[in-house]
């Protein structure tokens, strides 16, 4: 076997592997190809700074010999994936008396000085671990040099040998402790990550001419717009420097100095080696520089830092450009950055008074005036007032209070609660399942231990992106839907083989699906639209109704705003499926629940407030998740699914008359038998026949089911055979393979994940494992019954990347997600499809080595 070299001396054929060496070993070495001025390196593989860690040592003065007496070095880290981390760079080894006295006559003493002091200051705080305090403040070489003395008991070293060897092993074995470890693992890098060290030379940055160093981009890091952004610091060295004060522009700048001020040729080459980079690198580079006497060295180059806004607009650039394929593109950028464009953020650089956290349930933020009820937000909103709702948890009683605030925090709840679903489907940020919150609704106060007392009217931040909620109003950054965005889904589009609907309640989700190019509404629940004021009171008379003819009756009254709801919605998706799900909640959810609602609905109905208490608590259940919701509720009071069926194809003729005709589908909610079907089914298709009869027209539409018990899934064969399609509701599904209540698993969902009982929480995550293997036989049993049965997923899940790709290879047809995931769900199916074409097309693909 050959003997592995400890070192390779970095040239543009050296054997230099992102596997071997890291990505920044690599990344120089493509510098060099590109003829950059890259000081002399020398690469140190994974496995040679394993063992450095294990205690064997390389010869390290023949690799001191590769660089010749006297030169300075520094040692930088490398590891496979930049976002791995690793240790700080040691600048300056080799430095000691003698060198400073040379240094002293050809650059001054007091640069001389420095570069020592930073020296020993490095070597003792970052390489042995001193204690920082004794090295502080403006001091001498020889106090600094006391000081190590004083600590370690012996002179500091002189050797550069003796000093590399402990620069080397220090950050070696740096790579190997919990927090580093912890870290990258949490970045994905697995248990064997290894790192490369380079050792490289100096470029001083000290001297008579224009010197210096800098960090210079040629992109925005916020917006990505084209522009060069970055920091200059004459006389100095290393990226910390950078973060003073005194540091100046790079180009040319009203507000201050600049290096191009000073030297306009190297700003020019510097230039030119950005736009270099970016072509044959394929990517914006941020570049680290030194000037000495006037001199460019590029010490380093890695990818440009970039908010999720920028990272779309760069790499759509770069595919605009033709420097990557758009396929490329796709696949560069990982879905959820597009979160950040669809909402406003807290910028990045705002600072952050983090009052609590929860669940970060709906992404966004927004700045309020706190406020305890659904009326106070109304009241709040009509006065112009941005507010933000606070609530125990929400029902929806509360909906009409969150389509008037900024966003919603809630006490309790987990990702599917009922705050969490609305919040997402109208775009506002929710955080949710904040525990620690102290809500007294009573006194209309909220905190948290420790914290002070927040009142109504206090301005608070809820960031639904990050689960926090911060006090006050700290700066945002805009949504930034045009440009790179829409390009990207444009590509997306063609690339992606699976559909993807919305799910939308209302017009306005409706009109927001649209905006993001949805192929159609898979889930509309018809129950939010009962909760105006107006159609409220009749539900109410609907469910008090003593006989048949009332119940008919206020049906009636219900039938034509049901029917103005679908002609609005089915204009609007013209040519489009749009899938209506029938009625799926207990009626009590539509009764009031404290004293003073009882009393205002007696008088409303002209009956006794006993009467009205005494409807409200029969309809009560011990659990109505499990109760007379769904079907159930189809089964036993019919009438309220024929009113819903004759709304449906009315409004199909009415808006079908001015364009592209719609085909409803008509869904039943919460089936676990094949009867509960038959039963529905023979009740629709004669409201169909008699409104075709009555209005002498025709039309066509698809009865098919929810499947949200695990009963159906495992019935499918049979529910199928009278279903033109099956959709999985996985948030109902999820919650009844577990056994599991979506409203109450936040109490101890972050228990149960902490101590590794679940992955993740499977109401956020899809469990592929338990639920998807119901989801597999469903969908198997239903197409074996019904080859061209239809096909999909209209859970929170949906919206997920891991769901899409499980519902994709199981073949489903399409996913149905809230308007503001449809992007995101986009992105991941698009780069599903291409991953399967790549590996089709090459089935040993390697993953190219990438930066
Ligand atoms: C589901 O259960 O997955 C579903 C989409 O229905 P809902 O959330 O309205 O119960
Ligand atoms: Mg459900």
């Amino acid at each position: 076997m050959l003997s592995t070299p400890d070192y390779t001396t970095i040239t543009p054929t050296a054997e230099i592997r992102t596997s071997t060496h890291g990505n920044r070993a690599k990344c120089l070495q493509r510098l060099l190809r590109l003829n950059l001025p890259v000081p002399k390196t020398v690469a140190l593989r994974f496995d040679t700074v394993r063992t450095i860690a294990g205690g064997r040592m390389p010869d390290i003065r023949a690799l001191l010999g590769v660089f010749g007496d006297g030169a300075l070095l520094s040692v930088r880290s490398s590891s496979q994936m930049a976002d791995w981390g690793g240790p700080g760079t040691i600048l300056n080894i080799g430095m000691n008396d003698e060198k400073a006295a040379h240094l002293a006559k050809t650059h001054g003493p007091s640069a001389a000085d420095a570069l020592y002091v930073s020296f020993i200051r490095a070597y003792a705080v970052d390489v042995l671990r001193l204690d920082a305090d004794g090295f502080e403040g403006p001091i001498t070489p020889r106090l600094a040099k006391a000081a190590f003395e004083a600590e370690m008991d012996e002179p500091f070293p002189q050797d550069p040998a003796e000093q590399m060897a402990e620069v080397l092993r220090s950050m070696a074995r740096a790579w190997e402790g919990t927090t580093a470890r912890l870290l990258r693992q949490a970045q994905g890098a697995p248990l064997d990550a290894g790192l490369g060290l380079l050792v490289q030379e100096m470029a001083l940055g000290i001297g008579q001419g224009v010197s210096g160093s800098g960090v210079v981009q040629f992109a925005s890091p916020e917006t990505g717009e084209a522009r060069a952004t970055g920091r200059w610091l004459p006389q100095a060295q290393g990226r910390a420097a950078l973060s003073e004060g005194e540091a100046q522009f790079i180009v040319t700048d009203t507000r201050g100095k600049s290096l191009e001020d000073v030297a306009p040729e190297q700003v020019a080459a510097l230039k030119a080696a950005g736009a270099l980079m970016r072509e044959r690198l394929r990517e914006e580079m941020q570049i680290e520089f030194t000037l000495m006497n006037g001199q460019l060295s590029i010490l380093d180059a890695v990818k440009c830092p970039r908010s999720g806004r920028a990272e779309v607009a760069i790499t759509v650039a770069l595919a605009e450009d033709g420097i990557i394929t758009s396929d490329e593109a796709i696949l560069r950028i990982p879905p959820f950055t597009l979160n950040q464009l669809l909402h406003r953020q807290v910028s990045p650089t705002a600072s952050r008074d983090v009052l609590t956290r929860g669940i970060a349930a709906a992404p966004g933020a927004a700045t309020g005036k706190i406020v305890f009820s659904a009326s106070a937000a109304q009241a709040m909103a009509s006065q112009g007032e941005p507010c933000i709702l606070v609530r125990r948890e929400t029902s929806p009683e509360d909906i009409r209070g969150m389509h008037a605030a900024q966003a919603v925090l809630t006490e309790r709840g987990g990702m599917t609660s009922h705050a969490a679903v609305i919040a997402r489907g109208l775009g506002l940020p929710c955080v949710s399942g904040a525990t620690r919150l102290q809500l007294d609704g009573r006194k209309k106060t909220l905190t948290v231990p420790g914290r002070r007392v927040f009142h109504e009217g206090d301005i608070i931040t809820v960031d639904g992106s990050t689960g926090d909620v911060l006090v006050g109003a700290p700066a945002m950054v805009e949504p930034a839907l045009g440009g790179a965005f829409a390009t990207l889904m444009d590509w997306a589009d063609a690339a992606r083989d699976i559909g993807i609907r919305a799910n939308a309640d209302t017009p306005e989700d409706a009109a927001m699906a649209q905006r993001f190019g949805v192929d159609g509404i898979g889930l509309c629940r018809t129950e939010h639209m009962f909760f105006d004021p107006a159609r409220l009171t009749v539900m109410r008379e609907m469910i008090f109704a003593e006989n048949p003819a009332d119940r008919a009756a206020a049906l009636d009254r219900l039938l034509p705003m049901q029917r103005a709801d679908f002609i609005e919605l089915f204009q609007m998706m013209q040519g489009q499926p749009v899938t209506i799900r029938l009625f799926d909640p207990p009626l009590h959810e539509f009764l009031p629940g404290d004293r003073d609602g009882i009393r205002a609905l007696a008088e409303a109905l002209d009956l006794p407030v006993s009467r009205v208490a005494a409807r409200i608590e029969s309809l009560q259940e011990f659990n109505p998740m499990l109760g007379m919701r769904g079907v159930r509720l189809g089964v036993t009071v019919p009438e309220i699914y024929e009113m819903q069926a004759r709304a449906i194809f009315e409004a199909t003729i009415k808006a079908s008359t001015k364009g592209a005709p719609v085909v409803p589908e008509i869904m039943i909610p919460l089936v676990s038998a094949r009867r509960e079907v038959e039963l529905v089914k023979g009740r629709v298709d004669a409201i169909a026949a008699e409104v075709r009869s009555q209005t002498g027209q025709d039309f066509t539409y698809r009865l098919g089911v929810m499947v949200e018990t695990p009963r159906a899934a495992l019935r499918a064969g049979e529910i199928a055979e009278h279903s033109a399609f099956l959709s999985f509701g996985t948030n109902d599904l999820t919650q009844m393979t577990y056994g599991l209540s979506r409203d109450d698993a936040g109490r101890f969902m972050s228990a149960y994940v902490q101590q590794g009982v679940f992955p993740e929480d499977p109401f956020t995550q899809l469990d592929v494992d338990g639920v998807g293997e119901l989801m597999h036989l469903g969908a198997d049993r239903g197409r074996r019954a019904r080859p061209d049965l239809i096909i999909s997923i209209c859970g929170e899940h949906a919206g997920q990347p891991s769901a899409i790709a499980f519902c994709r290879k199981a073949g489903f047809d399409y996913v149905s997600c809230s308007p503001f995931r449809v992007p995101v769900a986009k992105l991941a199916a698009a780069q599903l499809s291409i991953q399967d074409r790549q590996l089709q097309a090459d089935p040993h693909r390697l993953d190219e080595e990438r930066l």
